[in-house]
């Protein structure tokens, strides 16, 4: 058993159609969306969490860019721009996965991208610039 963080972006022509419906049915995936900005005629983008066997992952996987869906790891997604961040911990309460914490011994704030899951609750809360998604 295996499990991935992905962001789908789909086509505006791939919106209405039921891509995780088809993941779980045809590949035996759990499929957890944790974001999902759809809208009909425009293109749409997911970030999922999947978990399954690792063939079945690999074969879904292909199946969604022979279908015209682009898929990538979440890890590109959000950024913690350590060369701004000044570690006030503004932002540290407002994440809800603790993917933004700060060390109790040095006070530094550190980010964990494998944590994150794109909700951008942290970014209001940084007045330098140091938080940007590309969702
Ligand atoms: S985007 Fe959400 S989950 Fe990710 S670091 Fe910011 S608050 Fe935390
Ligand atoms: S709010 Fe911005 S400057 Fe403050 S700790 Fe978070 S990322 Fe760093």
């Amino acid at each position: 058993m295996v499990k991935k963080k992905m962001v789908f972006s789909f086509p505006p022509t791939l919106v209405e159609e039921p891509v995780t419906y088809r993941l779980i049915k045809d590949f035996d995936l759990q499929v957890n969306i944790l974001r999902a900005t759809v809208r009909p005629r425009d293109r749409g983008r997911m970030v999922v969490e999947l978990r399954g066997e690792k063939d079945n992952l690999e074969k879904a996987l292909d199946f969604l860019e022979e279908r015209g869906v682009q898929v990538d790891p979440l890890v590109q997604e959000m950024r913690h721009l350590g060369e701004r961040c000044v570690h006030c911990t503004a932002c540290t309460a407002l994440c809800p996965t603790g993917a933004l914490k700060v060390d109790s011994d040095s006070r530094e704030v550190s980010f964990d991208h494998t944590a994150c899951i794109i909700c951008e609750a942290c970014i209001p809360a940084c007045s330098y610039g140091a938080l940007e998604s590309q969702f």
